[in-house]
């Protein structure tokens, strides 16, 4: 009977599912029967009309959820259903039962899987096959100061950041790396002097991606030390320092700018996040030192690919000897792979395929933006906690007025019973990572809005279960 009753009503935990899919078959429907320019817009403004719908829909879906939690403790029959998954095939049908109110949901990494049906729905334009004699050598382009990188990414990476308008690439040297985080690596080494006996010290402002400490600390180098937030740092006339501005901030979304003076210092800027889906382009960034990533561009995280935009020949030099001592290069089929997938995203904008789903940052976006507006109502529904506020702001590349969609929710917990956040959700099953590792206090959490649209339905159900209390 709660079997019937559930697909009567949608079913528990699908509701955004059901939403992600209908993006994606408007995706499809879009390129099939409209071309560019205008019609983008009567795309644009049906998945609006959608969205506007999403608090009534949600509010729908909760009130079934609670029904239903509450059907399923009444029996102690355990009920299977299937339901199709945001993939859209049906061969790949999640499974949905009354266990999912005890899974446990970790939002603890930023794993970047919402991407998936854009993917999938590429098919083989974004299928790459490499025959067995193909990338053998260590070399890609031995007249390339960075002599490991395949040309065609590098030509794929300009053409990107020429299309979406993020990031100035003409004076530039491109220093591919195994992720961004062998590329912070190499920038540490790179910027560090190695002919003093005082390490440089490494700062970012707070709360800073918790990865930058550790990355930093690891290896107990004698050439670097991390020295916390740059808000903090005195800076001292003989010592250097090297300060990571990453803009929008992992965690907190924000927009950053150098905290300390550049004079005695040394930038790098820190871009994993400066994409059309998280936030508005307001045009090309044009730093010495910039930090692109595919795990958060395409979300291709396993594809292990970052690359460094860097202005000054001798940095550049110096990242690619750090590369060659750490790994020899870089992986050539991650390369090709990593070039097939900007290209099909560059292609969607410049050769739009009729036939198919093209436009990755409009599809990405809209996602974002319904996980948001959902997220922004189960936290009003539960009193107990606290988002960023965003102002919208005109978007270079869509041409119109844009919110901020980070890829992480910072929220606080106001509710002063809670001490610590991070322990409160996972009494609740919700893995997240505490505001300490950031730099800041244990009444924040950092919350990954990247997962499959599963996790992060049964993570929105939760969080609104504890207004309704
Ligand atoms: N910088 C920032 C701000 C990040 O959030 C991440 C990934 N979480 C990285 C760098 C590293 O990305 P990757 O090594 O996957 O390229």
């Amino acid at each position: 009977m709660a079997q019937a009753q559930r697909r009567r009503n949608g079913n528990i935990g699908t509701g955004s599912e059901c939403k992600e899919k209908e993006l994606l078959l408007l995706l499809r429907e879009r390129g099939r029967s409209e071309g560019q320019g205008h019609q983008q817009q009567r795309w644009l403004n049906r998945t609006a009309s959608l969205n506007n719908n999403a608090k009534a829909t949600m509010a729908t879906v909760l009130a079934m959820a609670m029904a239903m939690l509450l059907l399923f403790y009444s029996s102690s029959t355990s009920t299977r259903i299937t339901t199709p998954s945001t993939t859209g095939t049906a061969d790949e049908a999640l499974s949905i039962s009354d266990v999912d109110a005890d899974a446990v949901i970790n939002l603890d990494h930023g794993d970047p899987t919402m991407f998936e049906p854009f993917w999938k729905n590429a098919g083989d334009k974004a299928t790459v096959i490499i025959p067995g004699w193909h990338t053998m050598s260590y070399f890609s382009d031995t007249s390339n100061l960075c002599w490991f990188l395949e040309p065609d990414f590098a030509n794929q990476v300009r053409r990107l950041h020429r299309i979406v308008g993020n990031a100035v690439t003409h004076a530039h040297h491109i220093i591919i790396g195994v992720g961004s985080t062998q590329l912070i690596h190499a920038l540490l080494f790179a910027l560090s002097a190695t002919d003093t006996r005082h390490p440089v010290s490494v700062v970012s402002a707070a709360p800073f991606y918790s990865m930058y400490p550790g990355i930093t600390d690891f290896l107990k180098s004698g050439l670097f030390r991390w020295a916390g937030d740059a808000t903090s740092f005195k800076v001292n006339g003989s010592s250097s320092f090297i300060e990571i501005v990453c803009s929008p901030n992992n965690p907190d979304g924000t927009l950053r700018r150098a905290v300390l003076s550049t004079e005695a210092g040394k930038l790098v800027h820190d871009l994993a996040y400066y994409w059309p889906q998280y936030t508005p382009m307001r045009g090309p960034a044009d730093k010495d030192i910039m930090l692109f990533t595919v795990s958060k561009a395409t979300g291709h995280a396993g594809t292990r690919i970052g690359w460094a935009l860097v202005r000054d020949a001798d940095i550049a030099s110096r990242m690619v000897k750090f590369i060659e001592m750490n790994s020899i290069g870089v992986s050539k089929d991650s390369q090709v792979r990593a070039a097939r997938i900007l290209q099909v995203i560059s292609d969607g904008y410049e050769l739009p395929d009729p036939d198919s789903t093209t436009s990755f940052f409009h599809f990405s976006r809209r996602l974002l933006a319904d996980r948001w507006q959902r997220l922004r109502w189960a936290v009003e529904e539960s009193g107990r906690f606290s988002l960023p506020q965003f102002s919208s702001e005109f978007c270079e590349f869509t041409k119109e007025h844009t919110e901020t969609y980070p890829a992480f929710a910072w929220l606080r917990c106001d509710d002063e019973s809670i001490e610590d956040c991070e322990g409160f959700f996972k009494s609740m099953k919700v893995l997240t990572r505490s505001g300490r590792h950031f730099g800041a206090g244990s009444e924040y959490i950092r919350i990954s809005m990247l997962d499959r649209a599963r996790n992060f339905d049964l993570f929105v159900e939760r969080i609104a279960s504890l207004g309704l209390g």
